[in-house]
């Protein structure tokens, strides 16, 4: 048997630090029970000390992962961050914190202003600390890529001997060459007194596009512990992509001496949903989970595709569940058959709530007869947007034409339950339902990014729009919207990253 490489998925901390990608603790739980059906080890759900709202993500990712997963939260080396990601972690049956320090010169000088010795004693400190709080402890030695190797050595031994049990060792700016990432990962594994008994973490940064490179070197000096996350996503260029490098050590997973417990047919639909709920698309080129990445055109290519696969295809899409969902539902399908397969998905609703998405479902079944998984998970996460909503759109009446001037009439609930009717011309009819949204909001934004994608096959298909917006302190703010109606969608995608801002301006308070 090959050594079994645990899958730390971090996604809902990593990767929601990326501009705009930040999500709502119900967004989170959505992911997360994707991450379970995927089978990750590890999710790290958060940085409690950061907001109150990442403190209850961490919290709701513990209460419902159970013993499926060990939920992870992030902290500082200082002792209120770890406190705060202990009293998050109490929902979860298997909790971990993960704490650490810079260890790079830069870090220690120009950030830290600490010198070797004070970062040894803070890190024996940080993990003996969180060690009296939790079994599972790992240390993150920050931009140990850049670090020196003797110096990095030394405050692994101090964590180890303070009690951590996995050791992570970042690129954190995704500076490294992999064979460089590769020996001070060994020297590492070689040097530290008491390493065989801790785990040994990887954590690379795409900066140079290396960052799926690097995870695979730092598996082959050793670790056996990936840190990534889906798509790729993360701070400025991303983290490892975890359907890269999962696919990569299943390809060649005797050469490596490595497996990992990955369901690997969910990751195109945790690609996809990820994609959606964060409103960050994914690059049709994109390796495994890209629109184009199982698609041939040279004549040459499918020819041979089509006498046998393995000529110009490595992986059968199926294997990464990328062979396209099967028409399941339609207008006559009933209650029972809808919430069994919302089920299958990982939903479940009251009462109450099923009715309401089961009266959208039937609008959405009335309009375009066939209704895919994709529709029912746009339909879900519309539903949830909606339910906890700043701003709602009840109704939008669009007239438009040539020569007709653009006109909206829009009907807007705010979170008092108050009506708004507004009534505004612009340059095109998405123009004056964005101008009538400003009017009942009252808060300025910058509009840098639209874009419209069909979800599913067909011209009837529904109409998923995504913007992106800034705001006047210059945050990104993503939303997205999905109606069979586009100027609808629009509207929609537009409310969302609305709320999302002034929901975030609530959080900071
Ligand atoms: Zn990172």
């Amino acid at each position: 048997m090959t050594r079994k490489i645990d899958i730390l998925d971090t996604t809902l901390r990593d990767g929601e630090q990326s501009p705009g990608c930040s999500m709502s603790p119900q967004e989170k739980t959505i992911v997360a029970r994707e991450l379970i059906r995927l089978g990750v080890d590890v999710i790290e759900a958060g940085f409690p000390v950061s907001s109150p709202n990442d403190f209850r993500a961490v919290s709701e990712v513990g209460s419902i992962a159970g013993d499926k997963a060990i939920v992870a939260a992030f902290s500082r080396a200082i002792e209120k961050d770890i406190d705060c990601a202990a009293e998050a972690l109490k929902t979860a049956a298997r909790p971990r914190i993960i704490t650490g320090i810079g260890v790079s010169p830069t870090h220690m000088s120009d950030k830290l202003h600490m010198s070797e010795d004070e970062v040894v004693e803070c890190t024996t400190k940080a993990v003996a600390h969180a060690k009296s709080l939790v079994d599972d402890v790992e240390f993150y030695a920050e931009d140990a890529g850049r670090a020196d190797a003797d110096f990095l050595v030394r405050v692994v031994q101090a964590a180890v001997d303070a009690g951590a049990t996995v050791i992570n060792i970042p690129d954190t700016t995704g500076f490294c060459l992999p064979e460089e990432y590769g020996a001070l990962i060994a020297a590492v594994a070689e040097c530290v007194k008491g390493i065989d008994d801790v785990k040994l973490a990887v954590h690379a940064h795409n900066d140079l596009g290396l960052a799926t490179a690097l995870a695979l070197a730092g598996v082959r000096s050793g670790a056996t512990q990936v840190e990534c996350t889906i798509n790729g996503l993360g701070e400025r260029a991303g983290n490892t992509a975890l359907e890269e490098i999962v696919m990569a050590i299943r390809m060649h997973g005797d050469e490596l001496d490595a497996h990992t417990d990955i369901v690997t047919s969910e990751l195109t639909r945790a690609s996809r949903l990820v994609s959606r709920i964060t409103g960050m698309s994914v690059q049709a080129n994109k390796a495994i989970v890209g629109a184009n990445a199982f698609a041939h055109s040279s004549g040459i290519h499918q020819d041979g595709v089509l006498k046998s696969r393995s000529t110009y295809e490595i992986i059968d899409p199926a294997e990464v569940g990328a062979s396209g969902s099967d028409i399941i539902l339609s207008a006559r399908s009933g209650h029972a058959a809808l919430r069994h397969r919302l089920q299958e998905l990982g939903y479940t609703f009251e009462d109450q709530e099923f009715e309401g998405i089961y009266e959208r479902f039937l609008e959405i079944a009335d309009q375009k007869k066939e209704v895919y998984d994709e529709d029912l998970e746009s339909i879900v996460q519309e539903f949830q947007r909606d339910v906890s909503a700043i701003y709602t759109l009840k109704a939008l009446q669009i007239q438009c034409g040539d020569p007709l001037v653009p006109t909206a009439v829009a009907t807007i609930i705010d979170e008092n339950g108050e009506t708004h009717v507004v009534s505004t011309t612009g340059t095109g009819p998405v123009d004056a339902a964005y101008k009538a949204i400003d009017k009942v909001v009252g808060i300025e934004s910058d509009l840098q990014e639209f874009a419209v994608k069909a979800i599913t096959r067909g011209i009837d298909a529904i109409g998923e729009v995504t913007v992106r917006i800034t705001a006047q302190d210059g945050r990104v703010y993503n939303g997205r919207g999905a109606d069979n109606d586009i100027i609808v969608s629009s509207a929609k995608a537009y409310i969302n990253a609305v709320n999302r801002m002034i929901e975030a301006s609530r959080a900071r308070g």
